[in-house]
Formats: structure tokens, C-alpha cells, sequence
């Protein structure tokens, strides 16, 4: 997944935390094998990228309930987020770093290549019974990298969990899941200022169950003539989206605060309604810098310089 994870343990069994961090950490390692796109090991995933149109493959289980879950989350983003971007994805690169064959990109691709894996995206997977999905097209491919480093880091927790361990962080550059307490207080998390990568904008107290992800327009990025272009497309357009710095999201589950900040990362403001209406709760910094969050967080928060903040209910 491109980052280095860190697990952060509080227990008073010396023995089993480093134990419960190595079974943690394969169960992770496994996960990225499983989803990703890259690199020249098989999996389900890239089977399905290749397989005839409209020909029905079985998926494994675990690979099944993450597409369908990625696919009604598409529907209740309402195409922000789409899990068949694989070929667009591709066609800007960014993802490249990963893949060290090959250079990073510096310039976006050809607008006709763009509209043409555009419209290739769109509504293009298809379930069957039983495990079985097809793509419509050759050009629709999955690529799960908004979401299954979410999956990865609640998978990991529950397997620290296995071992007995109640209060734990486990960092993936940034994207965090959290276990009960830091010793007798709440773990305080830093979101990071979008334009200044050494310093944090706010931060955030939380404890038990729950995590906070974070998506951002300076993870992946070039300037081409004076424009930011990044990792994180609107499917709508096949660009890059343009309503946002950052967008980041509490939930307890991992994979859903994953997939939810990518979304709301392409809905900009418009999107933080929904996000208070599922039990979530977000902070947003739009395009202009300026700081959004959802009402049910405020109390936790606490910004470390003064930017404008918005309330959504100011809008
Ligand atoms: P994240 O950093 O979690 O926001 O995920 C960004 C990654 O997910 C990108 O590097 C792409 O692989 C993929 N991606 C980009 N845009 C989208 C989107 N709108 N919906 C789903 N996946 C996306
Ligand atoms: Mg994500």
C-alpha cells in the first residue's frame, strides 16, 4: 500500500505484544496481496481485470463481500466513489511510485484517453449469484486502493483484538484506527495542514472503537503549469476532483472511513451532510483552505492556529 504501518501498543503482557504485532502485521500484508493491482504476484482482483466481458468469474469470499460493499457505497456516494477506476487510475500514474518500473508521471494524459476510460467506468461491474461477477467492458477495472488500506487496518485490529490486546493504535501513514485508551487518556490524533506538510491543523481526541482517514490532494501529486494534479479522481469527469485539500473521516469502522474520505474528498462540502446522516462525522478543508466539520465533532476538536472554520450548518 506504499506506506510503513506503525502499531502502538499499551498492555502489561511484555510477551504477547510483540507476537500480536507480527500476527497484526501479516494479516495486513495478506490483505495488500489480495487487493492490489500491482506487481506480478496473481490474485482474484487481477484475474478479474483480464477476464473476457460479461463472462462471470467466482471471486474468493473475502474479495466478494469487499466488492459489494465497495459497489453500495458507490451508490450511496452517488458515483463519488466508484471501485472500478482501475484503468483511469492507471492512466494518470500515480499509483506508479508503487511500482518502481516505472517513472513518475509529471503531466496529465491526453483528454480524449481520459473521457474514453471515463465512460468505460461507469457502471460497469456486474453481479451474479454466488460469488460470480462479470465487467462490461475491457477497459473497467477494480482497484480497491481507496479502501483496502481501511479494510487492512480493521483487519489488523481485530486480530490484535485475537491476542487480547484492548488498547491499541495502528498507523498507516496516517490513516489510523484506535483501540480503547492511551494509558488512562484518549488517543489525540494531528490532521495535517494540506499546505504545510510539518504542521497540524487540528487535532482530535478519541477513544475505544473507532477510526479517523484521511484524504488528501498533497498524498500523490505534480504542479503542471500552475495546477495541482493528484490521485484522487472524480468519476464523473475522470479528472482529478477540484472541491478539496483534505478530507478526513471518524467512524469506527476502518474500511468505511477509507472509502467515506475519498468520497467526501470528491463531493467537497455538499457531501458532509450525508456523512453526519450515516453516524459519521468529518472535517473538511475545501479548496480554499477553509475548515468544515461536521457538528457532532466539534467538541473533540481542537485547532492548533486560528483558520476560518465553517460549521455545515452555516451554509
Ligand atoms: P485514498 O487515498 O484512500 O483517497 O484513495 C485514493 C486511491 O483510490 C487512488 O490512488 C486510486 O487508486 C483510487 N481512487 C481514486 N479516485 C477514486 C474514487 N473517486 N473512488 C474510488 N477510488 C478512487
Ligand atoms: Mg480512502
Amino acid at each position: 500500500m506504499g506506506t510503513l504501518v506503525d502499531f502502538t501498543l499499551y498492555s502489561d503482557n511484555k510477551k504477547n505484544a510483540p507476537i500480536a504485532i507480527k500476527a497484526a502485521s501479516d494479516e495486513m500484508q495478506r490483505i495488500e496481496q489480495l487487493f492490489s493491482i500491482y506487481g506480478d504476484q496473481p490474485n482474484a482482483i487481477k484475474t478479474f481485470n483480464t477476464s473476457v466481458p460479461n463472462t462471470p468469474i467466482k471471486l474468493p469470499d473475502e474479495v466478494d463481500t469487499l466488492l459489494a460493499q465497495a459497489e453500495q457505497l458507490r451508490r450511496k456516494s452517488l458515483g463519488a466513489f466508484n471501485p472500478a477506476l482501475g484503468s483511469l487510475n492507471k492512466l494518470w500514474g500515480f499509483s506508479r511510485s508503487t511500482d518502481a518500473s516505472l517513472p513518475a508521471p509529471s503531466s496529465p494524459p491526453a483528454t480524449d484517453q481520459i473521457s474514453a476510460l471515463q465512460a468505460a467506468s461507469m457502471h460497469c461491474i456486474q453481479k451474479h449469484h454466488q460469488n460470480r461477477w462479470s465487467r462490461k467492458n475491457r477497459d473497467c477495472k477494480l482497484d480497491f486502493g481507496a479502501i483496502a488500506k481501511g479494510y487492512a487496518l480493521e483487519q489488523g485490529m481485530q486480530v490484535l483484538k485475537s491476542h487480547g490486546i484492548q488498547n491499541a493504535i495502528i498507523n498507516a501513514g496516517g490513516d489510523i484506527r484506535v483501540s480503547g485508551k492511551h494509558g488512562g487518556r484518549a488517543w489525540k490524533i494531528g490532521i495535517r495542514h494540506p499546505r504545510h506538510a510539518e504542521k497540524v491543523i487540528a487535532t482530535i481526541n478519541i477513544e475505544g472503537d473507532l477510526s479517523i482517514v484521511t484524504s488528501g490532494d498533497y498524498e500523490r501529486f505534480y504542479i503542471y503549469k500552475g495546477k495541482r494534479y493528484h490521485h484522487i479522481l472524480d468519476p464523473k469527469t475522470g479528472m482529478p476532483a477540484t472541491k478539496t485539500q483534505s478530507a478526513t473521516v471518524v467512524t469506527t469502522n476502518a474500511t468505511s472511513a477509507d472509502a467515506w474520505s475519498t468520497a467526501l474528498f470528491v463531493t467537497g462540502l455538499k457531501g458532509i451532510e450525508s456523512i453526519e446522516k450515516l453516524g459519521m462525522s468529518a472535517i473538511l478543508i475545501d479548496a480554499d483552505g477553509k475548515i468544515h466539520t461536521t457538528e457532532n465533532i466539534e467538541s473533540r476538536l481542537q485547532l492548533s492556529f486560528s483558520p476560518p472554520m465553517l460549521r455545515t450548518s452555516e451554509h
